[in-house]
This record gives C-alpha cells, sequence and structure tokens, in this order.
C-alpha cells in the first residue's frame, strides 16, 4: 500500500518532534518541512530531510496527503489551520482553550467549501486528556473530574520568568501537590482551590549585578502566573541551569472520581509522564494525521476534534487486526 506524504509546516520544538516520530511510522513517509523562514537558514535534525519555503505549497497539493502544522497556538495556528484547509488535509495541536469554537468554525468553513478534512486541538492537552474527560464525565455521571500537571516545564511561565528584569535565564516547573492528587485519588471529591492544586518551582539565573530579594519579589507576586500559587525561586548558575535543566519533561493526571450508587466509589486514572513534550505531542499529531487521511479518502470532511475520530482510525492496523489483537 502506498505511505502515507506527510509535510511538516512550521519547524519548532514540536516540528522537529514530528519529523523525529515520522522516522518510526512505517505506514508514513516525510514530503519535507516547509518554513516561513528562509529554507537555507533550517538545520534538520535528519540530514535527509527537504526544507522548503512554506510558498511553495501552493503547488503542491497533489504531492502532499496531509499537513502537520506545529505553529504556535498564539499567533500561528489560527492563520495558518484556516488558510491551508483550503487545499490541504491538516492537523494541528491549537491549545488555547478557550478560542477552540471560533476557531473550529473558522477551519471547518475553510475545510467544507475545499473538501478537506482538518483535526484540530490534537495533543495530549488539549488532546488525549480531553478524551479521558470525556470518558469520565460519560461513565460516571455522578462525579468530579480533576486535571493536574505535571511535574512539567512550562514554557508561559518560563518565557514570564526571562522577562523579569535582572533575570538572564530561567525555566519554571508546574508541581502537582501530592496531598490534593491523594485526597482526589482517595475519593473524597474535594473543593480544591487554585494554590491547593499545583505549585510552581522556579530557576533562575540572575544577570550580573541584579538584586536576587527584587528578583523573588518580583516573581512570587506576579499577578495570574505565580501570585495565585506557592511558588519556590532557586538561584543558580548559568552551567547548573545548562546541565540540570536541560529537557522539556511534562505529563499530568486526569481521574474522575464518582459513584455509580449510593456509597460505591468508581475512580477512573488517566497518567502521562513525558521525557519530551513536544516529541510525545508531535507523536499524537502524526497518529492524528493518519486518521485525517482517512478521514479524508471516506469523503468525512470539515473540522473535528478528537472527540471526533474513531480509535481505531489512529492505528496503522486494519480493523480485522485490532479486532483479533485489541479487543
Ligand atoms: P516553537 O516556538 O518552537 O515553534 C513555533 C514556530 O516558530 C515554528 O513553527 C517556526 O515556524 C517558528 N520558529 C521556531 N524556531 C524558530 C527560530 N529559531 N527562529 C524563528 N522562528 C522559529 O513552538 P513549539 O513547537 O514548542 O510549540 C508549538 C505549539 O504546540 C504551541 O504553541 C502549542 O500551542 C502547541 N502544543 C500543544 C500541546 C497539546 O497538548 N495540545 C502540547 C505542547 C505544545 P517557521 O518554521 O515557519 O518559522
Amino acid at each position: 500500500m502506498a505511505r502515507i506524504r506527510v509535510g511538516i509546516v512550521g519547524y519548532g520544538n514540536l516540528g522537529r518532534g514530528v519529523e523525529t516520530a515520522l522516522a518510526l511510522q512505517e505506514d508514513m513517509e516525510l514530503v519535507g518541512v516547509f518554513t516561513r523562514r528562509d529554507p537555507a537558514a533550517v538545520q534538520t535534525l535528519r540530514p535527509g530531510t527537504a526544507v522548503r519555503a512554506i510558498t511553495d505549497l501552493e503547488t503542491m497539493p497533489g504531492e502532499i496527503d496531509v499537513l502537520v502544522l506545529c505553529g504556535g497556538s498564539k499567533s500561528d495556528l489560527a492563520e495558518q489551520t484556516p488558510q491551508l484547509a483550503g487545499r490541504f488535509t491538516v492537523v494541528d495541536s491549537f491549545d488555547t482553550h478557550v478560542r477552540v469554537p471560533e476557531h473550529f468554525a473558522r477551519v471547518d468553513a475553510a475545510a467544507r467549501a475545499a473538501g478537506t478534512t482538518a483535526i484540530i486541538s490534537t495533543g495530549w492537552d488539549p488532546g488525549l486528556f480531553s478524551i479521558n474527560r470525556l470518558f469520565g464525565e460519560a461513565i460516571l455521571a455522578s462525579g468530579s473530574t480533576y486535571t493536574f500537571w505535571g511535574r512539567g516545564l512550562s514554557q508561559g511561565h518560563s518565557d514570564a520568568l526571562r522577562r523579569i528584569d535582572g533575570v538572564a535565564a530561567a525555566v519554571q516547573y508546574t508541581v502537582p501537590s501530592e496531598e490534593a492528587v491523594d485526597r482526589v485519588r482517595a475519593g473524597e471529591r474535594p473543593q480544591l482551590s487554585t494554590r491547593e492544586k499545583h505549585t510552581r518551582e522556579c530557576f533562575v539565573v540572575l544577570e550580573e549585578g541584579a538584586d536576587a530579594d527584587a528578583v523573588r519579589e518580583a516573581i512570587v507576586t506576579m499577578p495570574h502566573y505565580f501570585e495565585p500559587y506557592d511558588t519556590t525561586v532557586t538561584f543558580l548558575d548559568a552551567e547548573e541551569l545548562a546541565r540540570d535543566h536541560r529537557g522539556m519533561p511534562h505529563g499530568g493526571f486526569v481521574i474522575r472520581s464518582g459513584e455509580s450508587s449510593p456509597g460505591t466509589r468508581q475512580t477512573i486514572e488517566y497518567r502521562l509522564q513525558e521525557d519530551s513534550n513536544p516529541e510525545f505531542t508531535a507523536s499524537v499529531l502524526v497518529a492524528y494525521a493518519r486518521a485525517a487521511v482517512r478521514l479524508d479518502a471516506a469523503g468525512d470532511h470539515g473540522a473535528k476534534t478528537p472527540f471526533d475520530v474513531a480509535p481505531g482510525l489512529l492505528s496503522p492496523k486494519t480493523p480485522e487486526q485490532l479486532r483479533a489483537e485489541l479487543l
């Protein structure tokens, strides 16, 4: 059977992750990376990967089965996904939760008009965690749903630290409160405040001559980002930061705790532990790229979210194999 031809749009952390993930998929092949930058300036992880200008896509619809969109949610995907869905079957990882309905509507209009399929908001959250929140609510009608993130590196919070005067470099980890997780697992169904669910750990390299106390105060009082949490700040030097904080780990839990009859407790827990957030997210995108191609081939066009995609479509195995091996 012909392999699925995949293009990567945008080559940052996620784009590199998709390149890596595709190398493990026997039924898929990478056509190339498409970037807004000068292709000659983009160094790929794998030596054989072709890098082309994003404008080259205009003449390539017949050469690509699906585009995996790896731009940022904040400014790239809101524009790129509807635009490219007008010519290609696509998947994205749009993760601005409150703007998903608006993004869906714009992508849906473009994809329906063009007869393409676009699966948006794949990844792990939104994505796999969303599906597990849905399972929990659908199965345990009486209950509470909890999402804990971490221990993981938060890109947004790390960026916020780096914008503070006196900070040369920094990373931030989001850490779930063990006590809160234990109470949820025990079936207590507690009402948890923001402060009770997660703590934040900051590792900061100061600029020369910077006042450590002033930087610490600026961090722990920063509204929205750190003030609502118990935040610890550890100062270290640039070598220690480079040595001990190189990876981009993440993960978390979705827990549904409920009762099927009075006093009969039922708990569903789904956990992810990622050494690399972008490589894991990319692996999810690649599985959804396969599903998007199958939906497109079946004439099922328009925008979809992970809620709309049957799990069997993610697998390289046939429905017959899946029934024999996994049921
Ligand atoms: P990056 O900032 O690494 O990359 C975003 C875009 O910026 C790239 O597509 C690339 O576009 C451009 N870019 C990358 N590196 C450079 C550079 N050196 N100079 C100039 N431009 C550059 O973002 P990530 O890959 O880490 O994340 C992408 C998105 O993934 C996030 O915004 C988030 O929305 C989503 N995500 C979703 C998750 C989920 O579970 N749903 C989990 C994790 C992330 P170009 O090549 O065109 O220049």
